[in-house]
């Protein structure tokens, strides 16, 4: 059979899911998050960010996220330019005093490690690394004074529960694809950053960062050493900024939006409890699936270290790209593996937004469409 043809397969419509976007970031952003932005046409897209109707809506994502959270009395929402990977940058030069310590089992949590590696006012940072498809087990390390670790390694699909190593080091967890679907102990964690294309449905462009009381302390005393710090990179300016409901330079305001009515669906829906349990939901869906099919396995064989919001599936006898190619071809998009794992694999993504009875239709195609490739 040529590849054309087989690329030409057509799904039966009755198996295809409602919505066909399962990519782990940019995501599914759901339609009522477009319909807000759409509402707010004249009387806050193209109005000044330094003027209340924008100032209230950075109001409602940061005491919406408080409660998403809830988090104690002394924390702060601080937010910014740049996305995730920029925070890396702010964190170098604003967190870390001297030296970090870092959990690497993937290409994000091995990017940060890289950042403080190539800062030149930070000592060598500590890394542990494990194979990918596990993690390393967080250790208390007195040389260091930030522990760094993901809540969940995109790249991989694996998850770890935050936990405080000990000792005085701030605990600093990339929640990226994390926050709004995996449960969380603010007790565990000083700072807790993400940006807002995954769980939070929106678009990409924020960083976002839950900061404990121990970590405005922090952010406070490296200030005050006199660091050289770039503005933009300036974790002060930008508190100072948040705690006024702004940020220091212009945001996206069609960004912000998507991400106040995502934490609004999730607040009045029940919180971050009722959230994460639709991502367990479709996870179970998605891991019972592959374990009863002969040719699909979980990647990560730990069952404890699974993901609930990033599902990754080992695929043997059939070409995953091929699956994916023609899910693609049929409106299910965003199957593909992350690229440099180098695994024939497909990787889900199963945040909150995603509807988990559209999980368990894809696992329908997936069958029908290694059915086809097979035979
Ligand atoms: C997506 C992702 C990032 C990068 O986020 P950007 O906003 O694109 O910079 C970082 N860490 C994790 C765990 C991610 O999933």
């Amino acid at each position: 059979m040529s590849d054309k043809n087989q690329l030409d397969f057509k799904i039966p419509t009755h198996l295809l899911p409602a919505d066909g976007r399962f990519g782990c970031g940019p995501s599914k952003v759901r339609p009522e998050q477009v319909a807000a932005v759409t509402s707010r046409l004249t009387s806050v897209m193209g109005t000044s960010h330094r003027q209340a109707p924008v100032k209230n809506i950075v109001g409602s994502v940061r005491s919406g996220l408080m409660s998403l959270f809830n988090l104690p009395e002394g924390w702060e929402i601080v937010l910014g330019n740049g996305g995730s990977t920029v925070f890396w940058d702010v964190a170098t030069f604003g967190l870390i005093r001297e030296r970090s310590h870092h959990l690497v089992f993937g290409e994000f949590s091995s990017k940060f490690a890289e950042a403080s590696a190539a800062a030149p006012h930070l000592a060598d940072p500590v890394v542990l690394s494990s194979d990918t498809g596990t993690h390393p087990t967080p250790v208390a390390d007195a040389s260091c004074d930030i522990y760094a670790y993901p809540h969940n390694e995109t790249s991989t699909g694996v998850a770890l529960t935050p936990v405080r190593p000990g000792g005085d080091g701030l605990v600093v967890v990339d929640a990226t694809s994390a926050a709004g679907g995996l449960m969380w102990d603010p007790a565990n964690v000083d700072v807790y950053y993400f940006a807002p294309q995954k769980c939070f449905a929106g678009d990409g462009g924020l960083w976002i960062a839950a900061c404990s009381p121990r970590a405005v302390e922090r952010i406070r005393e490296i200030k005050a050493t006199k660091r050289w710090q770039p503005a933009s990179l300036d974790l002060s300016i930008a508190l100072d900024n948040s705690v006024a409901n702004q940020t220091y330079n212009t945001p996206a305001l069609a960004t912000l939006i998507m991400l106040d009515e995502q934490v609004q669906w999730m607040n009045t829906n029940g919180g971050l409890q009722w959230a994460a349990n639709r991502s367990a939901d479709s996870a179970r869906t998605l891991y019972s699936w592959a374990e009863s099919r002969a040719f699909a396995t979980p990647f990560v064989a730990n069952s404890a270290q699974r993901s609930n919001v990033v599902g990754t599936i080992d695929i043997d006898g059939v070409d995953a790209n091929q699956i994916s190619a023609i899910l693609r071809a049929n409106g299910v998009v965003d199957t593909d593996s992350y690229r440099k794992l180098g695994r024939n694999q497909l990787r889900i993504g199963m945040f909150p937004a995603i509807d988990p009875a559209d999980v368990a239709a894809l696992t329908g195609c997936i069958d029908v469409v290694v059915e086809h490739l097979s035979s």
